[in-house]
């Protein structure tokens, strides 16, 4: 009956996904069980959003907590899970006021109409055009995949909207060409996540926020897969001493509950007046209980702190047990977002360690990536290591 069930369901979505045969019922920490009862340990956690573990104990309890009083009121109302939850946002980062939305690709969206109406309405200077990087990726909604930097997430959309603009990354010259007195900001991801765990040069993005200073532009920074707490800091521009203009976070900001967020700066408050965007979901009690209880276990816990150092024994591990396999060509990555770049496609690679118990992702066809929780042990990341150098040794 359930797998009739299961059957007629997929028969009923579009194909948007490849899908791998395999149903996960439970998790727990760092681990999955699918509908067979087999363990599986969890290196990609939804996809950097279950930061703190499957089914987290004290998210779960606020959550519970919520649902028992109140679910949904209009932003027409107050809200105070959502003041409470911005207010932890603000005062852990270099940003003053915070909009709520549901995905990634909305917090881009939203950083978008706020740079394009403060560049118009504010600081009146015309500015409309946002600059992106080849290899990005910044969601699908048709203004973010314009953004995104990668052919393949745009075939058959046109037209696309205007206003965008792509230039290769930690290329200064290619960017000083681009920008022009249309430009109205630079927007990137610090570590390139999707594009393949490409971590910015520091001395780069010096030369970057300079040049936004110097012409008067904007820096979004995409902090959607990189933020709380995944890179060893809770957001990845402190690792670069900079402070962006607006950062956007999705992914593990509700530990797995769906909600997003952009973070602007006060000069930026004004771009926006009330009716000038919105979002009937956005930062619902229910969302924002889980927010606030995400951020205080992670900046409350130093779990930031404990991504960096269980990201450095990972990195050194694989460095160590990687050294002499002729597929690896590079372990690269910062605190708990990792890539182990190979000679060749990886996908048999993912299908193969799944089968033996372990999930992880690729990062464009060539590169493994490893997103495991932050709260992962010394002994979750040997078996990992040692699964995957068997697996790596014998590849290519
Ligand atoms: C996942 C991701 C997005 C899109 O987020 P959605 O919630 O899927 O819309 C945007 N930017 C980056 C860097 C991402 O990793």
């Amino acid at each position: 009956m359930t797998d009739t069930i299961t059957a007629a369901a997929s028969q009923s979505l579009l194909p948007t996904y490849a899908r791998y045969p395999l149903t996960l019922v439970k998790g727990e920490g760092s681990w999955l069980w699918d509908d067979k009862g087999n363990k599986y340990l969890d290196f990609m956690s939804g996809i950097a959003v279950t930061n703190l573990g499957h089914a987290p104990k004290r998210i779960k309890e606020a959550l519970v907590k919520q649902l028992d009083e109140l679910w949904h009121v209009s932003n027409l109302f107050q809200i105070p899970n959502q003041a409470d939850a911005a207010k932890l946002l603000t005062d852990n980062s270099c940003g003053d006021a915070v909009f709520f939305c549901n995905s990634g690709a909305e917090a881009n969206e939203a950083a978008i109409k706020l740079t394009r109406r403060y560049q118009q309405l504010v600081a009146k200077n015309g500015r409309y055009e946002i600059i992106t990087f080849e290899q990005s990726f910044h969601g699908r909604t048709l203004a973010t995949l314009t953004a995104t930097g990668q052919a393949k997430v745009k075939e058959g959309f046109a037209p696309l909207p205007e206003g965008f603009k792509t230039v290769p990354y930690n290329q200064i010259g290619a960017l000083e060409e681009a920008v022009s007195d249309v430009t109205a900001a630079i927007m990137l991801e610090l570590v390139q996540a999707e594009g393949g765990v490409h971590p910015a040069d520091a001395a780069y993005i010096k030369q970057v926020v300079e040049l936004c200073e110097r012409e008067g532009i904007l820096l979004i920074v995409d902090e959607i897969q990189t933020g709380i707490g995944r890179t060893g800091k809770l957001f990845a521009y402190e690792h670069y001493g900079i402070e962006p203009d607006i950062f956007t976070l999705a992914k593990g900001l509700g530990s797995g509950f769906p909600v997003g967020a952009m973070v602007a700066k006060e000069k930026l408050r004004e771009g926006f007046t009330a009716g000038s965007h919105g979002s009937t979901f956005g930062g619902t009690p229910i969302a924002t209980a889980v927010v606030k209880a995400t951020l205080e276990t992670i900046v409350g816990d130093g779990l930031s702190a404990r991504a960096a150092e269980q990201g450095a024994y990972l990195i050194g591990q694989l460095r160590e047990k990687l050294a002499d396999a002729p597929f690896v060509q590079e372990v690269r990555g910062i605190g708990l977002i990792v890539g182990i770049q190979c000679a060749g496609p990886v996908a048999n690679v993912l299908t193969e360690a799944q089968q033996r118990g372990l999930l992880v992702i690729s990062a464009g066809p060539n590169v493994v990536r490893l997103l495991p929780n932050l709260l992962v042990t010394h002994e979750e990341i040997d078996e990992a290591v040692s699964l995957l150098a068997e697996l790596l040794q014998a590849s290519g």
